[in-house]
């Protein structure tokens, strides 16, 4: 029901230290499908590539192994096809729908939720079909596996049993790389210093940055002439303001304090409860709820594979109990605070 697009290519995605990781698992199962880690599972914010790449393998298979059989599905379509096959009593139909394929793209497997224990159920045999019968299945999601909470233990653990890549927001090399090409593919004429001001302007997703772009173009159809820098910053004045507030990342916590605390990020991503691995992990904690806008209880608790929310307010209350004692810990928190903002 839901097509690939053709644009998503390989050779329309760009590379950097974000993501090369993932490009090139991702180009490995497509040059490999069935033959490859399995499963793949890419994983990472909004709009940094995921359904790209995934689209990406889907149509590399179709045009260099035209024999087999893809199929590309967002979790959402894969949990209302299986309640509507229920509903009409069709679950057999159903699944030979959904295994009749050789490569299995699942998109956005955050978004399963937690009390539909009948879709995890069937996303867990219908795996496991794939596996046994080697067959390439890629899964994405926000989130590693561990870090989703709402996803049955069993899920999780077929999950990881593959090769697990992450992309990142792109830096600025590759964000001015990408505004070049996204600029030449839709035919924008825009000089060098737009670009460089679009690169500072939009920091961590793409789809602003296309976004950016398209205005511009309107602009300067409107205006008959090139677009420059007076005229960029003009048409965009209206847009939300990016640059500074870019989304801090449960990873990029994870880095600086594991750097500024001398603790492995395993540890503090593990359960070990020794007093500088707790202490690490709380700061963690707190410094994902008090810089990642809009991060609920739960969605922290779950990065850190916590399945209880309150887990988040404790550390939080720890933490704050420390700094008023702790001239030290007050430094280094806001060192790290300001290496995080920057
Ligand atoms: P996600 O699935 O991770 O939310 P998408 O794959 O939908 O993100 O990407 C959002 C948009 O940004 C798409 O138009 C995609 O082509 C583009 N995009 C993201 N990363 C890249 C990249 N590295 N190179 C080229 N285009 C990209
Ligand atoms: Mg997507």
């Amino acid at each position: 029901r839901i097509d690939l697009n053709p644009n998503y290519t390989f050779d329309r995605f760009i590379k950097g230290p974000s993501n090369e990781h993932a490009y090139a698992a991702a180009f490995g199962s497509a040059q490999k499908p069935n033959d490859y880690h399995n499963p793949l599972y890419i994983y990472g914010g909004v709009g940094l590539g995921k359904t790209h790449l995934m689209m990406a393998i889907g149509n590399h298979v179709k045009e260099a192994y035209p024999w087999l059989k893809v199929k590309y599905c967002p979790s959402e379509i894969f949990q209302s096809d299986l309640i509507e096959a229920m509903k009409d009593k069709n679950l057999a139909y159903f699944r030979t729908r959904y295994r009749s394929v050789d490569v299995f793209l699942l998109d956005d497997v955050q978004f399963i939720s937690k009390n539909a224990d009948f879709t995890q159920e069937e996303i867990f045999h219908t795996f496991n079909y794939f596996y046994q019968n080697k067959k390439q299945i890629v899964i994405s999601a926000d989130r590693p596996p561990q870090a989703l909470p709402q996803l049955h233990d069993r899920l999780q653990s077929r999950f990881q049993q593959g090769l697990i890549v992450d992309v990142k927001s792109p830096n600025f090399e590759t964000r001015i790389a990408i505004l070049k090409t996204k600029a030449q593919e839709a035919n924008i004429e825009v000089s060098h210093d737009v670009i460089k001001y679009l690169a500072t302007r939009f920091t961590s997703q793409v789809r602003p940055m296309e976004a950016a772009l398209s205005i511009l173009q309107f602009t300067s159809q409107q205006e008959k002439r090139p677009i420059d820098l007076q005229m960029a910053k003009m048409s965009l004045k209206a847009l939300p303001q990016e640059n500074g507030i870019h989304q801090i990342t449960i990873e990029d916590i994870l880095r600086v304090v594991s750097r500024t605390l001398h603790v492995d990020e395993k540890l503090i991503m593990g359960s070990n409860r020794t007093e500088q691995v707790a202490l690490a992990r709380h700061v963690c904690m707190y410094l994902a709820k008090s810089l990642i806008k809009g991060a609920t209880l739960s969605y922290i608790a779950g990065a850190f594979g916590k399945r209880d929310h309150t887990t988040v307010l404790h550390a939080d209350q720890k933490v704050r109990e420390l700094l008023d004692t702790d001239a030290a810990l007050q430094m280094q928190i806001d060192e790290m605070v300001e290496e995080l903002k920057f």
